[in-house]
């Protein structure tokens, strides 16, 4: 093998090699707190889930600014405001990044700004005049095992239920990271007043955990990078979640038994307000 050779084989083999590197963003303000992630390449750049408010959307743009990189795409797991929200704003600042959610996520977007903006409003700093007015109606559809790139990268998306009937995770193999948005919680008891089907969820955790994940950004997390063990703490959640249902349906009965089994986790309020928007 000549020296040329060997080098021009050398550096293919990086590039083709090449980690991305995902960076677990976490928003400043409550009431929410929601994690973003910035998955980056040599040159581009993809972000998942865009900030609620007007300031925490800012802040995220103003920190992938600083790369220098080209955004190519911002992927939303799923339509909640604390998700999507910020999304029109990225679209002025990166005018030529792709927007991707999964099927069905306009409608929901249109539906949460229109019933969800002013409620969430009330303990977002700033109050609802630093929640964005329009919707975002312009997503393309990513269907489930679809994959999108970052500098030849594979990124993976699953689809399926989580906090949200309409959810996803997104796989990033060569980092073995999984970005769970409000499928998998860090050590926080998650919403699930938007539908029944606990099933459906555990089963989307359970993909999770079939990668192995060294880390997971969570989307409601206190810290950022937790490791992959937090996928089985979920999975264990949402059984105890499901057995608690089964055997006494009220907030108060759920409450008690998952807060008794889960002392330290955040959120307990969450019951009380899950059983009160719920969809019967
Ligand atoms: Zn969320």
């Amino acid at each position: 093998m000549n020296k040329l050779f060997l080098v021009g084989f050398v550096f293919l083999s990086t590039l083709v090699n090449a980690q991305l590197k995902v960076t677990d963003w976490m928003s400043k303000t409550g009431p929410l707190f929601p994690h973003s992630a910035i998955i980056e390449g040599d040159t581009e750049i993809g972000i998942v889930d865009v900030q609620q408010s007007k300031s925490e959307a800012l802040r995220l743009i103003a920190d992938v600014l600083e790369k220098g990189k080209e955004v190519k795409w911002i992927y939303v797991t799923h339509p909640h405001l604390d998700h999507f929200a910020g999304a029109n704003y990225f679209k002025i600042f990166f005018p030529k990044a792709k927007f991707y959610s999964i099927q069905g996520a306009n409608e929901e977007m249109t539906y949460q700004v229109k019933t969800r903006r002013l409620p969430l409003g009330q303990g977002t700093p700033g109050g609802a005049n630093n929640l964005p007015e329009e919707a975002p109606n312009y997503f393309l559809t990513v269907k489930d095992n679809e994959i999108l790139k970052i500098n030849g990268q594979n990124v993976e998306i699953f689809a399926g239920k989580g906090d949200h009937p309409l959810s996803s995770i997104v796989w990033v193999p060569s980092a073995k990271t999984i970005i769970a948005g409000d499928v998998i919680f860090n050590q926080i008891h998650a919403f699930f007043g938007d539908h029944n089907d606990i099933d459906a969820w555990i089963k989307l955790v359970e993909r999770a955990n079939e990668k192995k994940p060294e880390v997971v950004v969570a989307a409601h997390s206190k810290t950022a990078n937790p490791s992959g063990t937090i996928v089985e703490e979920q999975l264990q959640w949402l059984k105890d979640l499901k057995k608690a249902m089964g055997e006494n349906d009220t907030w108060q009965y759920v409450k008690s038994e998952l807060t008794k089994k889960y002392p330290t986790w955040g959120n307990d309020f969450i019951f009380e307000f899950s059983y009160g928007v719920r969809k019967k």
